[in-house]
C-alpha cells in the first residue's frame, strides 16, 4: 500500500477531505501536525510531529521518521505547510516543488520580484519595513494602492488606500496585526515587511490547477462575482465554469502558466488569483496549494472523483491528466463575517438548505466564538455549496441561501 505524508496543521479544515480520499484510494496516510498527538505512541507509523515553523528542523524530523516508516509522497494541505513540505521532500528525495519555488510562492514580495523580472503582468510594487517612516512610504507610492503583509493569507492585513492619509492608517493597522505574538512568530523577519502594490481594477477570478513536470494544467476557473474593490477584500462567492469569454479564459490560463513557470513550480497543486481588465490578465498571486477551507467540495471530477483524490493520486505519480471537472456548474460561498463580536445564534439554516440548487450549508463558526472580519480576522462563518445547470443559477442560489441566514452577533 502506498503511503502519503499529509502535513496537517491542527487548525486546518482540510483533514477530513484528505483522509476520506485516501480511504477511497486505498492509500495509507501518515498525518503530520505541529503539535504532538496523545495517540502518537499507539500509532507510531501513522502519526508524526513536525515543526512547520522551522522547515529545516521539520525535514530532519521527517528523515528520522522514514528510517523506520517509509513514505512515497508529501502533501501540504495548505499554504502554511507548503514550504515545510518542500524541505521534507528534498530531505527524503521525493519529487516535489523545489524549496526555492515554495519560498517564492509563500512570500508575496519575492513572488512580485520573480514575476516582474519574467515579464508576467503584475502590479507595480514597493517594498518597505516597519522601521521606515510611514509618511515617507506614503510619499513614494502611487494611489490607489493596496497595502499588505508578505506572508499572510485569507486577505488578512490586505487594505486599499486611496491617498497618503489612508495609507498611514492602513500601515498602522497592518503593523498592529503583525505585532500579534502568534503572527509575529510565524512570520519571523517577514512580519516586519510591508508590500505596497498599485491597485488593479477589474474582475477577479481564481484558477485551480495542477503542475506536472513543470507543465501547468487548469482544472477550473472560478468567477468571483462580488466586487472586490476594498477597502478590505473578504472572499465570498466562487462560481465555475467562468462566464468570461473563451479568449479571456485562455489568457487567464496562459498567464497562470507563465507565472508557474517563472516561479519554478514543477509539481503539485496551484491556486492562483488574477484580475482582468482592458490591459489583460494580471497575477495577484499564485499559491503552491489547492483551494482552501471546505471550498474543494465545489469541485468534482469525472465519475465523482474529489479534488483530494486527484491530489493524492497525482502526488503518487499516477496519471490524472485525462480527468476533467464534471459538466455541471458549481459554486461555494465563504460566508463573510458582517461585524466583529461574539456569535450568539445562527438562524435560518434549514430554510437556507431548502433553496433549490443548494447542496449544503455548513456553519463552521461556533456559538460563543469571538469573530473578526478582515483585515484582522482570517476566518468565515461557514460555507454554502450549490450545483445547478448554469453558473447564473448557482450564483442566484448562493445569494438566496445566504439571504435566509441570520447571524446574531453581540
Ligand atoms: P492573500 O494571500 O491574503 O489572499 P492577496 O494578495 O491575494 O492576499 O490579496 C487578497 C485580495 O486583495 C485579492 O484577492 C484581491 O481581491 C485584493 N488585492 C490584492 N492585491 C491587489 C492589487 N494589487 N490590486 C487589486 N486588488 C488586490
Ligand atoms: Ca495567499
Ligand atoms: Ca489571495
Amino acid at each position: 500500500m502506498p503511503r502519503v505524508l499529509l502535513l496537517l496543521p491542527t487548525t486546518t479544515y482540510r483533514t477530513k477531505a484528505f483522509i476520506d480520499a485516501a480511504l477511497r484510494l486505498g492509500v495509507e496516510v501518515v498525518a503530520a501536525s505541529e503539535r504532538a498527538s496523545t495517540l502518537e505512541d499507539k500509532n507510531p507509523a501513522g502519526l508524526l510531529t513536525l515543526d512547520f515553523v522551522d522547515p529545516e528542523r521539520a525535514a530532519e524530523q521527517a528523515a528520522e521518521f522514514v528510517r523506520q516508516h517509509p513514505i512515497d509522497a508529501v502533501i501540504p494541505v495548505d499554504e502554511d505547510t507548503a514550504v515545510a513540505a518542500a524541505h521534507v521532500a528534498r530531505a527524503l528525495g521525493i519529487n516535489h516543488n523545489s524549496v526555492e519555488s515554495a519560498y517564492t510562492a509563500k512570500n508575496k514580495h519575492r513572488m512580485r520580484e520573480v514575476l516582474s523580472r519574467s515579464n508576467v503582468r503584475v502590479p507595480r510594487f514597493w517594498h518597505f519595513t516597519f522601521d521606515e517612516d510611514p509618511r515617507e512610504m506614503a510619499a513614494q507610492v502611487s494611489y490607489p494602492c493596496v497595502v499588505k503583509p508578505v506572508f499572510l493569507s485569507t486577505s488578512r492585513g490586505v487594505m486599499r488606500a486611496d491617498n497618503a492619509e489612508e495609507f498611514a492608517g492602513a500601515a498602522r493597522r497592518l503593523e498592529a496585526i503583525v505585532t500579534n505574538p502568534e503572527i509575529a512568530r510565524r512570520g519571523g523577519a517577514a512580519a516586519r515587511e510591508v508590500l505596497v502594490e498599485e491597485f488593479i481594477p477589474g474582475v477577479e477570478v481564481a484558477v485551480e490547477g495542477l503542475v506536472t513536470g513543470g507543465e501547468f494544467r487548469a482544472l477550473a476557473i472560478f468567477d468571483k462575482p462580488d466586487p472586490l474593490d476594498g477597502p478590505f477584500f473578504e472572499e465570498t462567492i466562487y462560481v465555475t465554469p467562468s462566464r468570461l469569454s473563451e479568449s479571456v479564459q485562455n489568457e487567464i490560463v496562459a498567464t497562470t502558466a507563465a507565472a508557474v513557470c517563472a516561479m519554478g513550480l514543477s509539481r503539485g497543486p496551484v491556486h492562483a488569483e488574477l484580475r482582468v481588465n482592458d490591459e489583460g490578465a494580471w497575477v495577484i498571486e499564485v499559491a503552491a496549494r489547492a483551494i482552501g477551507g471546505l471550498c474543494s467540495r465545489a469541485l468534482r471530477f469525472g465519475g465523482g472523483i474529489t479534488l483530494e483524490e486527484m491530489l493524492i493520486s497525482h502526488a503518487l505519480g499516477r496519471d490524472v491528466g485525462g480527468i476533467e471537472r464534471e459538466r455541471e456548474a458549481a459554486g461555494v460561498m465563504m460566508i463573510p463575517i458582517p461585524r466583529a463580536g461574539v456569535l450568539r445564534e445562527v438562524l435560518g439554516v434549514a430554510g437556507s438548505k431548502a433553496v433549490a440548487g443548494i447542496e449544503g450549508v455548513i456553519i463552521t463558526a461556533h456559538v460563543t466564538q469571538e469573530i473578526t472580519p478582515p483585515p484582522e480576522g482570517a476566518s468565515y462563518l461557514g460555507f454554502i455549496f450549490s450545483r445547478a445547470e448554469s453558473a447564473d443559477r448557482v450564483e442566484a442560489a448562493l445569494r438566496e441561501a445566504h439571504g435566509r441566514l441570520e447571524f446574531i452577533i453581540e
